[in-house]
């Protein structure tokens, strides 16, 4: 049957924040495809769970060429899905994906040099059945490319017309002040920086998201649930199924510790009082900083997509809420 989006997405639960000193908007929550789009996964839920995003106002997409398992088909999977549900839609939709990491093997298939960013990129094309991504990202600084090398690759990559803006993913702070400054130089100032945070990780509170904030850069967070530890379904042991259970997914079982799930315990309790579930309150938190653009969450069903947007139903914290949270995870 063919899929007629939600004629009511854009005047629904899902809000917008402008990204940096730019004309972009992007949904507080995106859907980001590193787990359960690739070829082990079920093309059916996978699809319903784009669709379900789509009719709820998350139009950012944000993929990777190596996305997964096999690295590629979660971009292969998204191609299909773009040409059988979404031809009419490509415009409302901003998709975006990386290279950096390893992907083939050989001297050219890894790392942030031209000859990967490039090829890299071209291959993504065709499995996403697209001529241009709206964001093409150096997925990572790799310490030995030299860095003029690799932005003056993605400056040359909007040039071609291959993609529409550019952003940088896990740049140390010093490469990444160095990346903005260039960047900007060529005219193709940097839209987006892309890094892990959430209410476990927060590295970004001490210098990325304050010079992203000055550089007129949006921020986005990855891994806002760390992968599903800020949700009520490790509370009782390793579900079968879950990330962590899974071999292919990067939450390994020894993540999932005594201690972690005591601040886990704490965390449900406090989310229970404001009304929410955990993966609610863990999302709202984030988000509660405006320099932080939009969170890329991952899902494996539809129920836990429409969970996580309901986030945005109570996205207001007190002080005391806030304190008590900064007590748990000390
Ligand atoms: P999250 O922290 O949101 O974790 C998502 C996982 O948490 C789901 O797959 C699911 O795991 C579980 N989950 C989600 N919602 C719920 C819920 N309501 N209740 C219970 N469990 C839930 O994000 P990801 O780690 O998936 O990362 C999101 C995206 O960020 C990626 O897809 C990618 O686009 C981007 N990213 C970018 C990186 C970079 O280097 N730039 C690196 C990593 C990610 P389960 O399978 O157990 O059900």
């Amino acid at each position: 049957m063919e899929y007629r989006p939600n004629p009511d997405r854009y005047s629904g639960i899902m809000q917008y924040r402008t990204c940096g000193h730019s004309g972009i908007k992007l949904p507080l929550l995106s859907l980001g495809l590193w787990h359960n789009f690739g070829s082990v996964d079920n093309y059916e839920t996978a699809t319903a769970m784009v669709k379900h995003a789509f009719d709820n106002g998350i139009t950012h997409f944000d993929l990777a060429n190596n996305y997964g398992p096999i690295p590629g088909s979660a971009e292969e999977n998204f191609g299909r899905i773009l040409k059988r549900s979404f031809s009419n839609h490509r415009d409302e939709m901003l998709i975006t994906t990386k290279a950096g990491h390893f992907m083939w093997e050989g001297p050219y298939g890894d790392g942030s040099s031209r000859k990967n960013l490039i090829s890299s990129l071209n291959q993504s094309l065709k499995r996403l059945q697209l001529d241009y991504v709206d964001v093409f990202y150096s997925h990572r600084y790799d310490g030995f490319t030299p860095i003029e090398e690799t932005l003056q690759t993605l400056v040359d990559i909007v040039k071609q017309g291959k993609a529409l803006y550019v952003g940088i993913s896990k740049y140390p702070p010093r490469e990444t002040k160095f990346a903005y400054e260039y960047l900007k130089s060529q005219n193709i100032p940097c839209l987006v920086h892309q890094d892990r945070y959430s209410m476990f990780t927060r590295n970004i509170e001490q210098e990325i998201l304050g010079i992203a904030g000055d550089n007129g850069v949006g921020f986005v967070g990855f891994s806002p649930l760390a992968q599903g530890l800020l949700t009520n379904k490790y509370l009782h042991g390793i579900p079968e199924g879950s990330r962590a259970a899974r071999a292919d997914g990067f939450l390994k079982m020894e993540q999932v510790t005594a201690e972690v799930i005591e601040k886990v315990k704490k965390l449900n309790d406090m989310a229970i009082y404001r009304g929410q579930t955990l993966a609610e309150m863990a999302l709202a938190w984030a988000l509660r900083d405006h320099r932080v653009t939009s969170l890329i969450i991952g899902a494996s069903s539809v129920a836990q997509l429409d969970d996580n947007l309901k986030a945005l139903n109570n996205l207001q914290f007190s002080n005391e809420e806030l304190e008590a949270i900064e007590r748990i995870l000390a």
